[in-house]
């Protein structure tokens, strides 16, 4: 079998969404799992829209999840370059075939022409108006202008563009390794614009030239080019490269959390969940895209999520590293059917590789949210273990630990006001004379001390047990409370029962 050569095709026209990284994923995964070549090709022919940091933050994407890139803008490799519109000069030749073999001809429509085209149409109550095989033959172009005009118009500079003369009538065919054939009549596509006069090819063109020239195997991509792939196949044709076309697969689309139509941005802003791996701000609008790695996800488990978003190993296994994910990959287990956004999904794995990390890996996200120097890695760690089946973002960890190193300025008044009692308050004025003759105290020495001093009272330490808590850490609820004790010592534990008994005592 041929080696495979997969690309992702991104165009720099704004932030990279996670559909994108997920279509770079099934791509990198069928590439690893065959020994292939994973490609990134950045389609920038369109000028227009060309937006100033987009490929820097595709590649900064990729590079975060893991997706490593074998041929490209950085790393160069035997079709260099791989940005289009430095591949400007190598379009021109196949246009020019397509032309001399009457595959696609010139044409001078004005934009004003053509809307009074599709105004005409609309009128005479048809409902395609498109530049077509119906329709071309009444327009300025080289099929119905004389050669010589073609030619003087040519010489003398006017703005022409390159349209592919798309068969009357003649179905097009295509093997989809998702979706099976795939049939569509010649009618429905356009004599879609291949060049423009400026010599910059249209995406259609370059696309397609492209892959042929740098041998891909497999074009893996979202369902919204599914429309364009007949064209496609007529343009590997009318090149004379229908034995080397690519196998196509078009990946099911991401739809609302709800299932209900395409996900969107909006709907991502709405609910208030990331769209993109990094936060992206506009830059004419300077409108924010939240991104997932501000938002305290972490690559791995967004990967793993994305994984399932269209595929599944057949398996009940959940989680998946990268390496597992590459060895259970095929595209043959990917979906037709959309892929729910489920972000509570997300959610959940991100726990799963939050829990699944050392106390020390997970100590990096407390102290980089912590004042150089406050706290020792050995007490981030210690502080990390205990909070890491309770978190599931990464800032988590840094807002649960916050009572570690603030002694809380306000107290719950739910729980106050429930808990707060006489009996609380002569427990803790007993506890804390108590643990105030500790040194060392252990988590173990909390306990026992505590059940000492409630049972001398005749207090059941649950009747407390809130109130205790409130008065070291402000709420009602959060980490094993003897643990954080220890963490804290003494001194510092008794200090606060003792402020919340000055404070709280007239409640
Ligand atoms: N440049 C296209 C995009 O932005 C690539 C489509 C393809 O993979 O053929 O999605």
């Amino acid at each position: 079998m041929q080696p495979v050569r997969v690309r992702f095709a991104p165009s720099p026209t704004g932030a990279l969404h996670i559909g994108g990284v997920r279509t770079a994923l099934y791509n990198y995964l069928l590439a690893k799992k065959t020994n292939g070549t994973m490609i990134l090709r950045i389609e920038d022919t369109d000028q227009t829209r060309f937006v100033p940091g987009a490929e820097e933050y595709i590649m900064k994407s990729l590079e975060w999840v893991g997706i490593k890139i074998d041929e490209g803008v950085v790393q160069g490799g035997p079709h260099a370059p791989y940005r289009q519109s430095e591949r400007k000069s190598i379009y021109k030749q196949y246009a020019q075939k397509l032309i001399d073999e009457g595959n696609a001809y010139y044409a001078f429509d004005t934009e004003e022409e053509l809307e009074a085209m599709r105004n005409r149409l609309k009128a005479t109550g048809s409902s395609n108006q498109q530049y077509s095989s119906i329709t071309r033959m009444m327009m300025n172009n080289s099929l119905t202008l004389p050669e010589a005009e073609v030619k003087r118009k040519l010489e003398s500079g006017d703005a022409y563009v390159i349209r592919l003369k798309v068969p009357d009538a003649e179905e097009i065919a295509l093997t989809d390794l998702i979706r099976g054939e795939v049939k569509v009549h010649s009618e429905q596509i356009d004599d879609k614009v291949l060049m423009k006069s400026d010599g910059m090819p249209t995406y259609h063109l370059a696309n397609v030239v492209d892959d042929y020239l740098m041998q891909i195997t497999h074009v893996i991509r979202g369902e919204e080019w599914l429309p364009s792939a007949p064209l496609h196949v007529l343009l590997y044709r009318f090149l004379g490269w229908e034995k080397q076309m690519p196998q196509f697969a078009h990946l099911p689309l991401l739809l609302k959390p709800d299932g209900n139509g395409k996900l969107s941005k909006r709907d991502a802003d709405k609910a208030g969940f990331p769209l993109f791996p990094y936060n992206w701000v506009d830059p004419t609008s300077g409108e924010l895209s939240k991104g997932f790695q501000e938002s305290g996800y972490l690559p791995d488990a967004l990967i793993n999520f994305l994984a399932f978003l269209g595929w599944n190993p057949g398996t009940e296994q959940e989680i998946f590293s990268m390496a597992e994910l590459v060895s259970a990959f095929t595209v043959e287990r990917i979906g037709k059917a959309g892929a729910r956004f489920d972000i509570l999904k997300a959610q959940w794995f991100n726990q799963q590789y939050l829990k699944a990390k050392s106390n020390d890996e997970l100590a990096e996200f407390l102290l980089a949210s912590l004042p150089a120097g406050s706290c020792t890695k050995e007490k981030a760690a210690k502080i990390c273990g205990m909070l890491k089946e309770r978190v599931t973002f990464t800032h988590d960890f840094a807002t649960q630990a916050k009572f570690f190193f603030e002694a809380p300025a306000e107290y719950d008044q739910q729980v106050v006001s429930k808990k707060w009692n006489n009996d609380a308050v002569t427990v803790l004025t007993a506890y804390s004379q108590a643990l105030a003759s500790i040194q060392e105290l252990t988590a173990e020495a909390a306990k026992t001390t505590l059940e000492n001093v409630t049972t001398t009272l005749g207090i059941g330490s649950g009747k407390i047990m809130q109130a205790l808590r409130v008065s070291i850490t402000g709420a009602g609820s959060g980490p094993d409370l003897m643990i954080a004790m220890e963490i804290l010592g003494s001194t510092e534990v008794v200090s606060r029962i003792n402020r919340a008994l000055s404070t709280l005592k007239k409640v």
